[in-house]
Order: structure tokens, then sequence, then C-alpha cells
């Protein structure tokens, strides 16, 4: 078959703007015989600053426009915009051990090695323009916050986001140049823009590819002025943890009993997609600031570097392998994160994260509207064990420890509360971090949606690039290991 070359008609689809989405757009379209579209549900205010909202550019918080709410669950909350979830998120980057790694090398190949993955992750690092907190825009909270981890035994590292020790303090690197949010859309795509062979459609919503035999032919879409087609040779899916396995189980592609229950007619027996998801499962030790504390803060407010999260602390638990870490803790003070509080109060808190769950949940359809919110279940603390359940128990307990220490005594006291299995499963919240709904392993097993290079089982010319290829969870924010993916995957299809 001769394609003929329309305005529809591409060699490459990104589908998904959002951070992998960027990084496949700019790499893919570096070659100037190669037509790439990248395709985005929400909208594009760059090049540039100036067509931005105000929140998202705003690295002190955490937006709530251009997001996907997903049924209204806190946890499940993404971008919806070009930079996806880096345009909304805490800007903050850390790297998993060389045993993460590992584990994706099982699954994928040895490209995956934290050795391998090293090069991607400089590139995104200096593309991200990650820098660390300065002391001068440390605040209060957060000096108290080191001292309080040293008095405890937690040395200052000087690179959290570097694979570091297991028992350490420190800055995360922040991709924040002064107090602008530098998103995804301005590292990658900025410079993208100006090429002829690049095409970016926003207000665009991937409804489905339409896959014949064992291919996709096209990928049908919706906009403000109905549905259309738009063709390519290849078709590279970056629409996240929850749009990607939902754009394949529109498509036919998934665990054929949950297809028919939503009237979606199986095409590609792959009962992985939209399993195995994992998250950062945390919960958090509310402190009551003091007045002192809370002045403190508003000076910082008016003034600049005013993070929510300044510093996290790393450590294994009792569970932990030696030599590595499970729990991350993180003593934040500043804006709160739902809803508001009255000028010159803010939220305080010491909240404990666990780093390798073992709970997996699992993304369904509830229906064929691409609008429409699918069931999203984390499942945490559900492992058999209760293996989650204890290690985020002596996260909290750590947290408590931390509080208790005299350096931040002075600026906060906890709030009453007394630890039951109830309390902890009725507050687990998340650290915004689902991975793994479309995980790459070997051909032939059940589990596995994509090959490791991406390409998706069972059809020729389809390709995941994002955080749902990822088989297990780092013990590290994703933002960082999602890029190295993405570039990762970029490179090899560059190649091919
Ligand atoms: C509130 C919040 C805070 C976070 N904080 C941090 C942090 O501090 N540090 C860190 O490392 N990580 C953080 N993360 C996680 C990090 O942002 C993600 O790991 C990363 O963005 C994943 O990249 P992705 O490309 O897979 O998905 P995304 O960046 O979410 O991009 C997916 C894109 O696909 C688009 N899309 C989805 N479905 C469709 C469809 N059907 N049609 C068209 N387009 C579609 C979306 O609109 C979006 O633009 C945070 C996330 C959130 C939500």
């Amino acid at each position: 078959v001769i394609e003929v070359a329309t305005a529809d008609t591409y060699d490459v689809l990104v589908l998904g703007g959002g951070v992998a989405g960027c990084v496949l757009a700019d790499g893919l379209s570096a070659d100037p015989s190669r037509r790439v579209a990248l395709v985005e549900a929400g909208p594009d205010y760059g090049p540039g600053l100036d067509g931005w909202p105000a929140d998202a550019l705003d690295a002190r918080k955490l937006p709530r426009s251009d997001v996907w709410e997903y049924g209204g669950q806190p946890a499940a909350i993404r971008g919806r915009v070009i930079g996806g979830s880096s345009a909304i998120n805490g800007c903050w980057h850390t790297w998993g051990s060389a045993g993460d790694f590992a584990e994706w090398a099982a699954r994928g190949g040895a490209r995956w090695s934290m050795e391998s993955l090293e090069p991607h992750r400089r590139r995104a690092a200096e593309a991200m323009r990650l820098r660390s907190v300065p002391d001068d825009e440390l605040s209060p909270w957060g000096s108290a916050s080191l001292e309080a981890a040293a008095r405890l035994g937690f040395p200052e590292t000087a690179d959290m986001s570097g694979a570091g020790s297991d028992r350490c303090a420190g800055r995360p690197p922040l991709n924040a140049v002064g107090d602008l949010r530098w998103n995804a859309a301005f590292a990658y795509l900025d410079p993208a823009r100006p090429r002829p062979n690049l095409s970016i459609l926003s207000g665009t919503t991937v409804d489905r590819l339409v896959i014949e035999g064992s291919s996709a032919t096209s990928v049908e879409v919706v906009t403000t002025t109905g549905r259309r087609n738009l063709r390519a040779n290849r078709y590279v899916l970056t629409a996240g943890t929850y749009g990607t396995p939902c754009i394949l189980l529109r498509s036919g592609v998934g665990p054929p009993g949950e297809l028919r229950a939503v009237g979606v007619r199986p095409l590609v027996e792959l009962p992985g997609v939209g399993r195995n998801l994992a998250d950062h499962p945390g919960l958090t030790l509310a402190l009551a600031p003091t007045p002192a504390l809370n002045a403190a803060l508003l000076d910082r407010e008016r003034g600049h570097g005013f993070y929510n999260s300044q510093v996290a602390l790393k450590t294994g638990s009792s569970r932990c392998d030696p030599g590595s870490w499970d729990l991350h803790l993180l003593p934040t003070a500043g804006f709160a994160l739902f809803g508001s509080l009255p000028p010159g109060e803010y939220e305080v808190g010491i909240t404990a994260f666990l780093m390798k769950p073992r709970s997996r949940g699992h993304v369904v359809l509830r229906s064929i509207d691409p609008e429409a919110p699918p069931q999203i279940e984390p499942c945490s603390l559900t492992d058999a064990g209760g293996h989650d359940l204890e290690v985020l128990r002596e996260g909290l307990e750590l947290a408590r420890e931390l509080a208790a220490s005299e350096p931040l005594r002075r600026w906060a006291r906890p709030a009453r509360f007394s630890y039951s299995e109830a309390w902890a499963r009725e507050r687990v919240g998340s650290y915004w971090h689902p991975v793994g709904t479309c995980a790459m392993g070997p051909d032939g097993d059940p589990d596995a949606v994509a090959d490791g290079r991406g390409r998706l089982h069972g059809v020729d010319n389809v390709v995941i690039a994002d955080a749902s290829l990822i088989p297990s969870i780092p013990r590290a924010n994703t933002q960082l290991p999602v890029l190295a993916l993405a570039h990762a995957v970029a490179e090899l299809l560059a190649g091919e």
C-alpha cells in the first residue's frame, strides 16, 4: 500500500504531550526528514512564558488548573496540558538504586541498567536545569529539618539525585529557574517548535488506535470540531500511567473479559494492560506551627524560594536490604496541599513515603468514552504479608522522632493523634508517582505489555514510552526516571 501524504499523515504520532511526550517529540523531530506530530488533550500555552497561566509557572505551589481529575481522587491528579504533569508537579528530582534498575534490566534488557541509563539521566538533568536549594532559599523550617536530621544521624549529602547513600538528608534538585517551574515543554519542546517537520496538535484527545491485523492503521481522536483519524507509520504512546492503558483498552488491547464488559471487541489479548499499578504511598504526621513559624513563613512567601518541600531524608526500615533505602521523609511547611488556609497560616507536617511498595493496583475502564474517568484502584497497603503497612508505620515513628527533636520542636508541635491500622488505611496518601500499567517484559510473559524497546506485544507499529512502561517502581521521585526512559526509547526509535 502506498501511503498518500495528507495533512493528517505523519511518520510518527506521539500520543500524549507530557514529560515523556515532549522528550519523544524533540528527539524524533531532530531528523528533518521525519514528520512528527505531538497529540495532547490539553491546551498548548507555549512557546515562551507569556501565554502560560501564572499558577503553572509558579514552582512554589502545586497548580490545579489543567488537570485530569480522574473522578476526584486526589492521588490520581495528572497534568492535562502540553508539558503534562511536569507543568503541575512538585519539581523534585531524586534517583533510584542500582537494584531498582537491575529489576528493569531483568524485564527489558541491559539498556535499563543504572550504568546504561546514566547518560540519559545526565541529559535530562541538564535539560530540566536542575539545581539544589541554596542556603539563602532555605526556610527556617528547611534549615531546622536539616539540623534535626543531622542530630538523628542523617548527614547532609550534596547530591540527592545521584545514587547517594542509604541514610542521608539533603535538598533534592528542583527544576525551578528562580521560582519558575521549568517544565518539560520549556526544556524539550520550545527548542524543537521552529522545526517545520514537527506539528503540535493540542486540544486533541486520543480515543483509540484502529488496529487491523497486527498493525495500527490510524488513531481516532476527538477535538472541539468532532472526530477524525490521524495516520502514521508508527504510534508512540506517552499518555501516562493512567492515559496509556486506557487508550489501549479502548483499542481492544487488554484482558478480553474486561474489554467485553464495557463493550469493546477484544483484538489483542494482553492481560497486563492496566495491571501492576504501583505508587509510593505516604502517611503524614500533622504539626501545628508556632506563631513564630507562621510569621517566618509569611516573610518567606513575600520573598522568593518558598517551596513547601525543601528537604528529604532517605533511610532503610528494618525490612530493607542493607545498603539501600525504602523510606523518604519529607518535612514540609507552606501552602495547604488541598484547599486553602487564611493568609499568614501554613500547613506543616512530616510525611513518610514508602519507596519500595509490594502492593499493586489497577486501572480499569468504566466506559468507552475517552473523557470518562477510569476506575483507578491504587490498592495501597494491601500486600498479603502486611509489609507495606509495617514499613510505613516505622517511617511514621521516625517522623515522630524527628518532630520531637529540639530544632523542630522550636517551630511546631505534633497535632493530637494516636496511630492505628484503621487510621493508616484511612489516611494513606500518595507521592503522585504511579507507574507500571503497561509494563515491559519478555514476549510470552502474561504480565508483559511491551518488550524492552517499548514495542507493544502483538502489534507491529506501536511503542510505549512513558511511566506506564516502568516494570517496577524505583525508590525515587519518578520524573527523572521517566525522562531518562523517554530519552532511551527516543534514541532507539531514532536509530531505526
Ligand atoms: C501533583 C503531582 C506532583 C508530582 N511531583 C513530582 C515531583 O516533585 N518529582 C517527581 O519526580 N515527580 C513528580 N510527579 C510525578 C511526575 O510528574 C510523573 O512521573 C511524570 O510526569 C510522568 O510522565 P508521563 O509522561 O508518563 O506522564 P504525564 O507527564 O502525566 O503526561 C501524560 C500526558 O498525556 C496526556 N494524555 C493523557 N491521556 C490522553 C489522551 N487520551 N489523549 C491525549 N492526551 C492524553 C495528558 O494530558 C498529559 O499531558 C508528580 C505528579 C503529580 C501529578
